[in-house]
């Protein structure tokens, strides 16, 4: 009834009942606004039809979205953001959510060029590739691009680990995808011996994730290694006899054993690209850096004299491969952003580099006073 009035935050020693879903002092003190209006926080689980289902202190509400699905699909509130929303109504109404950290978008698979907000407030992307085949290093550069330019930081995970027993095998494995994946973590995992486990866990246990990779890349298997249960399994179940309508309110946004929250929605299992400009120079960081070493400052590093870009081909020191995969982002991303209009795309960059810088200070401010 009145609980909401009780602050739970104003005791340091209580961890707040949201804090397992990431809630932290940083979103509080952002909060503040709204609770002086009465409203609660509560972390989205899932949207469907004008409605969302929320976590909050007091436990799951759904709740109508009327006020936060503007216009621009961008801007729709989606899984993992933090929702100011009415303590009783019928409905009871989301009223904002706050500023996001991380978002990850895709482009939309009709002719409308505006993008699709996935999941919001992500800090772990864990880009799964299967050691059953070999793996797709251009594929592999594509999550990251995507990756990066979502905010949220990437993890490379080579799964079933266990098909390739000789050792030093693994270790060129896991070198060749290093390559492709300059600065971030690989690590190699298999469900079914546990190896790799634990280090994944602990990497994830501190905020929210979500499992990226193609079908068959052992996503599933993961996702269920870190549930400590067949949760996949258990869900195909009931979603084939029908029953427990109730499950699909928590599916998308589940809590860790080990700590740290999981997202998986539907629309993250088959992600593309989609302005991901900045992320594909991260992707590349060896090739910008040779870049600018280039003679003409547009050098398209085809046939220009004085190519930095080139030279680095010649002597061996940058795979062909690199270059090829660089251009071919770069183009896929520019026909993204082409079909894109022009006026809406200021507008959300405006609003990305101010949410990018606002969320990055806020978790430096965060750092600095947790750690
Ligand atoms: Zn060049």
């Amino acid at each position: 009834m009145s609980s909401s009035s009780v602050s739970t935050s104003a005791h340091a020693s209580a961890p707040h009942p949201l804090a397992p879903y990431g809630w932290d002092a940083v979103w509080e003190a952002e909060f503040a606004p709204y609770a002086d209006r009465g409203l609660v926080p509560g972390r989205v689980v899932r949207v469907d039809r004008g409605q969302c289902d929320m976590v909050t202190a007091d436990g799951p509400v759904r709740a109508d979205t009327s006020f936060v699905t503007p216009h621009d699909p961008l801007r729709v509130i989606c899984t993992g953001d933090w929702g100011a929303v009415e303590t009783d109504g019928t409905p009871r109404y989301v009223r904002a959510y706050l500023p996001r950290r991380t978002a990850f978008v895709r482009s939309t698979s009709s002719n409308r060029s505006e993008g699709q907000i996935l999941a919001a407030n992500v800090d772990h992307a864990v880009i799964a590739v299967s050691l059953a085949v070999e793996p797709d290093l251009g594929r592999i550069e594509r999550f990251l691009a995507l990756a990066w330019e979502s905010g949220a930081q990437p993890l490379v995970v080579l799964t079933k680990a266990d098909l390739v027993p000789d050792p030093v095998g693994l270790a060129h494995l896991v070198q060749d995808v290093g390559t492709a994946a300059p600065g971030v973590p690989v690590v190699p995992v298999s469900a079914v011996g546990g190896e790799g486990l634990d280090v994944l866990s602990a990497v994830v246990a501190g905020g929210t994730s979500v499992l990226l990779g193609i079908s068959g890349a052992g996503k599933s298997t993961l996702a269920n290694a870190l549930l400590g249960e067949d949760v996949m399994a258990v869900r195909a179940t009931r979603e084939v006899d029908g029953k427990g309508r109730h499950t699909t309110t928590t599916r998308n946004l589940l809590l860790m054993p080990g700590g740290g929250v999981l997202i998986d929605t539907p629309g993250l299992r088959g992600v593309g690209m989609w302005d991901a400009g900045t992320g594909v120079g991260q992707v590349f960081p060896e090739i910008e850096e040779l870049a600018e070493g280039c003679r003409f400052h547009d050098c398209a590093h085809r046939a220009e004299p004085g190519c930095a870009v080139l030279a680095a081909i010649e002597d061996g020191a940058l795979p062909e491969r690199r270059l090829e995969s660089y251009r071919k982002l770069l183009r896929e991303n520019q026909r993204i952003v082409a079909k894109t209009d022009a006026r809406l795309r200021t507008e959300i960059l405006k609003d990305w580099k101010r949410i990018s810088a606002e969320g990055r200070a806020a978790l430096q401010a965060k750092r600095g006073r947790l750690r």
